[in-house]
């Protein structure tokens, strides 16, 4: 059985006093033994202590090992830091920083040699889906990936995330979600095996709350949530978390 998976992404929110008081609303979290949860912080944040069952995720990494890349954070200083997991291929990184995919592939293969977990972002724009591309571009984005061995493969994490849901308060509904998610475990069947399909986390992300965590979670291959604005909030990330079991 897969477990679930509820992360946390703060985005460039929060004062260090803030992030320091949400995380000790933490230490009330309830969750079942099946759930994993991670909060990818910002970079400076990242030294904070956590509960021990909350796991520490970034947002970023740079694509190169080390040297003279100014403002860049390597994927071998996460894992000093005990970083755990790292966003790779978020869809405002594609579109502000212009993130391509030899950056985004670079980017897993770095935090693969890391041992931390990629947890890799793809998903369509509205017009993609209005022009009902959305499995072509899913395809695609998947493809990158394709290019790891299957044992590299299975260290990762993918979070579908339609990036029109993303911020808006508008959710994909249940069923969309999951037609994408069971999409994705086919070509991860036809790239590999059955197998290995069936042992990936695939997490939704894109305005899940409190209201719509429990429908999207009770999804056959929706393994947990990407969470952004909701993360935001203790009481809300929390809800959140109990829908997960
Ligand atoms: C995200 O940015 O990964 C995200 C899912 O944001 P939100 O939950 O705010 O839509």
């Amino acid at each position: 059985m897969r477990k679930k998976v509820v992360a946390g992404n703060w985005k460039m929110n929060k004062s260090l006093e803030e992030a320091n008081l949400l995380l000790s609303e933490f230490n009330s979290i309830k969750k079942s033994d099946n759930t994993e949860i991670i909060i990818c912080m910002p970079y400076p944040y990242l030294f904070l202590e956590t509960p021990s069952f909350v796991k520490k995720g970034a947002q970023n990494v740079s694509e190169h090992l080390r040297g003279a890349y100014t403002g860049e954070v390597s994927a071998e200083m996460l894992k000093s830091m005990r970083v755990e997991y790292c966003i790779v291929g978020h869809s405002e990184r594609r579109k502000y920083f212009k993130e391509c995919d030899d950056a985004l592939y670079a980017k897993v293969t770095r935090l693969i040699e890391n041992e931390i977990t990629p947890i890799f972002c793809i998903g369509e724009l509205l017009e993609e889906r209005e022009e009902k591309k959305h499995f072509h571009v899913i395809k695609k984005q998947m493809d990158v990936l394709f290019n790891l061995s299957k044992d590299d493969f299975k260290k990762i994490m993918i979070a579908y995330e339609p990036v029109w849901a993303i911020g808006t308060g508008k959710t994909a509904s249940n069923e969309e979600a999951e037609e994408i998610h069971h999409y994705i475990r086919i070509l991860i069947e036809e790239k590999y095996e059955k197998a290995t399909a069936d042992e990936i986390l695939i997490l939704y992300g894109g305005s899940c709350s409190a209201l719509n965590a429990d429908g999207l979670f009770s999804m056959p291959n929706i393994d947990g949530g990407l969470i952004g604005g909701a993360s935001l909030q203790g009481a809300d990330f929390k809800a959140i978390i109990s829908a997960a079991h």
